[in-house]
């Protein structure tokens, strides 16, 4: 879980390395998806899955280079192809109906 804490009041780091509230906001929001599908303990010390965001990432976003890891981005692609899978087999299996 990652808190927003960090939007109010937000780090001082002038205008140019100052992220946004929607990028601060989309990179929680892809943060917490990566919790989704990465598992438990999936924090990591570098990118986006960071338990903790200091100044250097906040400036990553704001460049839109606080990314997932190489490794974490093929797991991601790899449970949500899993996922896509499995449903696809589900719509595709007739309903089993009796009479
Ligand atoms: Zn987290």
């Amino acid at each position: 879980m990652f808190r927003l804490r960090f939007l109010s009041p937000r780090p001082r780091l002038g205008n140019k390395g100052r992220a946004s509230d929607y990028q601060l906001l989309g990179h929680a929001l892809a943060h917490e998806i990566g919790h989704l599908l990465l598992g438990p303990n999936s924090h990591s010390r570098t990118g986006i899955m960071r338990a903790h965001w200091n100044h250097d990432e906040i400036k990553r976003i704001a460049r839109a280079q606080l990314l997932f890891t190489d490794q974490q981005a093929q797991r991601i692609r790899k449970e949500v192809s899993a996922r896509d899978a499995s449903q696809r087999l589900q719509l595709e299996e007739p309903p089993d109906v009796k009479f």
